[in-house]
């Protein structure tokens, strides 16, 4: 074997090579490979111990984080709850030593019930269930061997899979095209199921034995999903047009993408997946075993290598053809014909031309489209940068956002309301500027969720007294003193001798008043605190010391700061630019856009360094002081990636909502991560990575280097990313990959 393979990712294991239905379209049963029937039904615990041991081992030899692998058949839960446990117990035990392991099951669902759901949900293997539309379209084909219909069976395992206990199991729905059942109508029937994802499988088919025409099947389906607003995804429909954005392929059956599927037979065979029995007896065998051969063995083999060849792999009519990268030449055992081998195009050429032009000519608002983003300000953030427009319209779709909570906040509470709506008429580009201060979202969001001692409700006064203040209109607000203060936003706060103060701005001022006294800023200004602003290379930024809401922050907020200690800080942050300047020249153009606070965070005891950022407050950094201007410079770019990773989030669906409960290793901590803090961390170590690369210090460049590489692997193995979140992560890998050794 040579060393330019990609590393197998998927094993599909043949745990029972029987099935308890008789579906006539099946490819095991009904195909030109019958080797079934001399395979043993059940795979013995000794070969399942062997695959296990075979899969373990591939994963530590290339170091993978993650493998899956999906229990199939025949149908895997013939092997009842006692064996089943067996086998979930020995992958388990004896992969989860070296990687992840993403368990899964591919059932036709008749047997069901709570108890396997129960050992499903202990071992975390998730579940599609076969189902090809309403009754009359999946009793076409999905029948017992007595001709008696599954459909009620398999509703009941889906009406089970629903239940809130076991919705974590549901992995979605495969539906096989038939287009004698009407497309709309097979349509509703799926999503009435509520899938987290449908699947469309083609017929498995040859050019020996050609197939009916499913073009048109397939638009129309397409159509209505499209036309319903995209309410789930549809693998094939998204890795069409994921490849169409230049991103990755999520299934073998579209795209030039060298495919990671082996199969495992109940006696061990090292086997090609299932739809190359379609082509002739003996399709996809190997020859090979677990007991004799490695996972790097079979990678080896001249079938494997021409299956994951991509595009040297296919005829010259398909390698000619205008929309290959999207198409790529479709399975390989569509390819097949007697005649020529897998010299052909797809025996579907003309039914995936046809849908992947309806697909490119009317993309529609796409779930995980590209939102507001033009495709190249969304491609350089995702080559982890981000110049300067890309960062204000990032910064504009968050002003949105908080414009929005408060309104949401103002309309419950109706205080300040009236008066920042006439503010905002009156000066929109101050009010704009105070909305943007990133502690208004922190704010707003404490009080959607529920507000308790954290929400000031009468916050929404002192956002408009700031906005009265910075744009001098002479209007009286009163603002309710929180916690012995009144703090106006981007203004300053005022230790308050009441409980309540009313701010009036005049010429060149404010007064604020309560009853019994007055103070006037500026002039006799006792007791009021201007808010801190530094201007660093030529940017204004507010050291925030004092806001009552940035304490949302990982870590705890340091005290107000002394005018000595202000000036250290303004001194480290002009010192930490310089080093920007040397050594991440692309990120100072997003950071003069895009930085808007710092918040000076408490020490950590033992003095190492401390930063962290808020998904609810766009702009603002923490920061514990540090002496190390280089240091600085590299929590800057480190924790910037999180604003802006942040706001793309939320604006486009990078992870999708059956991924957000997954955990992945990744390298820079012990504790499994969910998706999107593995995206998160692995975005913050590609920027720093690069620092480290300018900086010549290549043991930490290789560090934060082969620790993104590694997360971008797991993010992109398995459905844990939008067509979207493909695409971005697509463009972190260019960046690694164009950095080499
Ligand atoms: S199968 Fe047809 S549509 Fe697909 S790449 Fe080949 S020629 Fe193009």
């Amino acid at each position: 074997m040579d060393g330019l393979w990609r590393p197998l990712r998927h094993f599909v294991l043949k745990v029972h090579s029987r099935c308890d239905l008789a579906c006539d379209h099946c490819y095991i049963y009904e195909h030109a490979d019958q080797s079934w029937r001399g395979r043993p039904v059940a795979m013995a615990p000794e070969t399942v111990r062997a695959a296990a041991g075979r899969i373990t081992q591939h994963a530590a030899r290339h170091g993978l984080a993650r493998v899956g692998v999906v229990l199939h058949g025949g149908e895997p839960l013939l092997l009842g709850v006692r064996r089943l446990r067996g086998v979930l117990e020995e992958l388990r035990g004896t992969i989860s030593g070296v990687c992840e392991l993403d368990l899964r099951m591919q059932t036709n669902g008749v047997r069901l019930d709570a108890a396997t759901c129960e050992l499903l949900l202990e071992h975390r293997v998730r579940v599609g269930v076969s189902l090809d539309g309403g009754r009359a379209d999946n009793d076409r084909h999905r029948r017992y061997r007595n001709g008696a219909s599954s459909h009620t069976r398999v509703l009941s395992a889906l009406h089970l899979l629903r239940r809130p206990r076991y919705r974590p199991l549901y992995a979605g729905l495969l539906c096989t095209v038939d287009p004698a059942n009407e497309p709309e109508a097979v349509y509703e029937a799926l999503l009435a199921e509520r899938p987290p994802r449908i699947d469309l499988l083609l017929p498995h088919a040859t050019w020996d034995q050609p197939p009916a025409p499913v073009g048109a099947w397939l638009r129309a389906f397409h159509e209505r999903w499209a036309a319903d607003g995209r309410p789930v995804p549809v693998r094939l429909f998204d890795s069409i047009r994921s490849l169409g954005l230049g991103g990755p392929t999520g299934t073998e059956a579209v795209g030039l993408d060298d495919g990671d599927v082996v199969v495992i037979e109940t006696d061990g065979a090292w086997e090609e997946p299932d739809s190359m029995k379609t082509t002739e007896p003996g399709g996809g065998a190997t020859g090979l075993t677990v007991f004799d051969a490695s996972a790097d063995d079979v990678t080896g083999l001249p079938a494997m290598r021409r299956r994951r060849s991509g595009l040297a792999a296919l005829s010259a009519t398909c390698r000619a053809c205008e929309v290959v990268r999207q198409c790529g030449g479709g399975l390989t055992a569509h390819r097949w014909s007697a005649r020529n081998g897998f010299d052909n195009p797809s025996v579907y050429c003309d039914d995936l031309k046809e849908l992947i032009i309806a697909i490119n000519e009317h993309p529609g608002p796409v779930a995980g489209d590209l939102g507001a983003l033009p495709a190249d300000a969304f491609d350089g953030l995702g080559y982890g940068y981000g110049d300067a427009a890309t960062v204000a319209l990032l910064a504009d779709a968050e002003l949105a956002v908080n414009r929005a909570l408060v309104g949401e906040v103002v309309g419950e509470t109706a205080a300040g309301g009236q008066l920042l709506a006439e503010l905002e008429r009156r000066a929109p580009e101050v009010f704009d500027e105070v909305l943007r201060h990133p502690f208004v979202r922190s704010w707003a969001v404490s009080c959607l969720d529920g507000g308790g001692s954290d929400c000031d409700p009468d916050w929404a006064a002192a956002i408009a007294a700031a906005v009265a203040v910075r744009a001098g209109i002479e209007v009286e607000v009163p603002v309710r003193a929180h916690g012995g203060r009144i703090h106006l936003p981007t203004v300053g706060f005022f230790a308050a001798p009441a409980a309540e103060v009313t701010v009036v701005p005049g010429p060149g001022g404010f007064t604020l008043r309560w009853p019994g006294g007055r103070t006037q800023v500026p002039g006799n200004r006792s007791g009021w605190h201007a808010a801190r602003w530094v201007t660093v290379d030529g940017t204004r930024i507010l050291l925030e010391d004092a806001d009552p809401y940035r304490d949302r922050l990982e870590h705890a907020a340091a005290e107000h700061l002394d005018a000595e200690a202000a000036g250290g800080w303004s001194a480290v942050l002009e010192r930490a630019w310089g080093h920007l300047a040397a050594d991440a020249p692309e990120q100072l153009d997003g950071l003069r856009q895009g930085l808007r606070v710092i918040v000076p965070l408490a020490p950590a005891p033992d003095g190492t360094l401390r930063s962290a950022t808020s998904r609810h407050a766009f702009g603002a950094l923490g920061l514990a002081r540090a002496d190390d201007p280089a240091a600085v410079a590299v929590l800057l770019v480190h924790e910037f990636q999180h604003t802006k990773l942040g706001a793309v989030l939320d604006l486009i669906d990078l992870v999708p909502e059956d991924a957000a409960g997954e955990r992945l290793r990744v390298g820079w901590r012990s504790d499994p991560r969910p998706v999107e803090a593995a995206l998160q961390g692995a975005y913050a170590h590609l920027a720093v990575a690069d620092i480290w690369r300018r900086r010549d210090n290549r043991e930490l460049f290789r560090m934060y280097r082969d620790w993104t590489a590694e997360a971008i692997d797991a993010l992109r193995s398995g459905d844990r990313l939008t067509p979207a979140g493909s695409r971005f992560v697509a463009r972190m890998a260019d960046t690694v990959n164009g950095w080499g050794a």
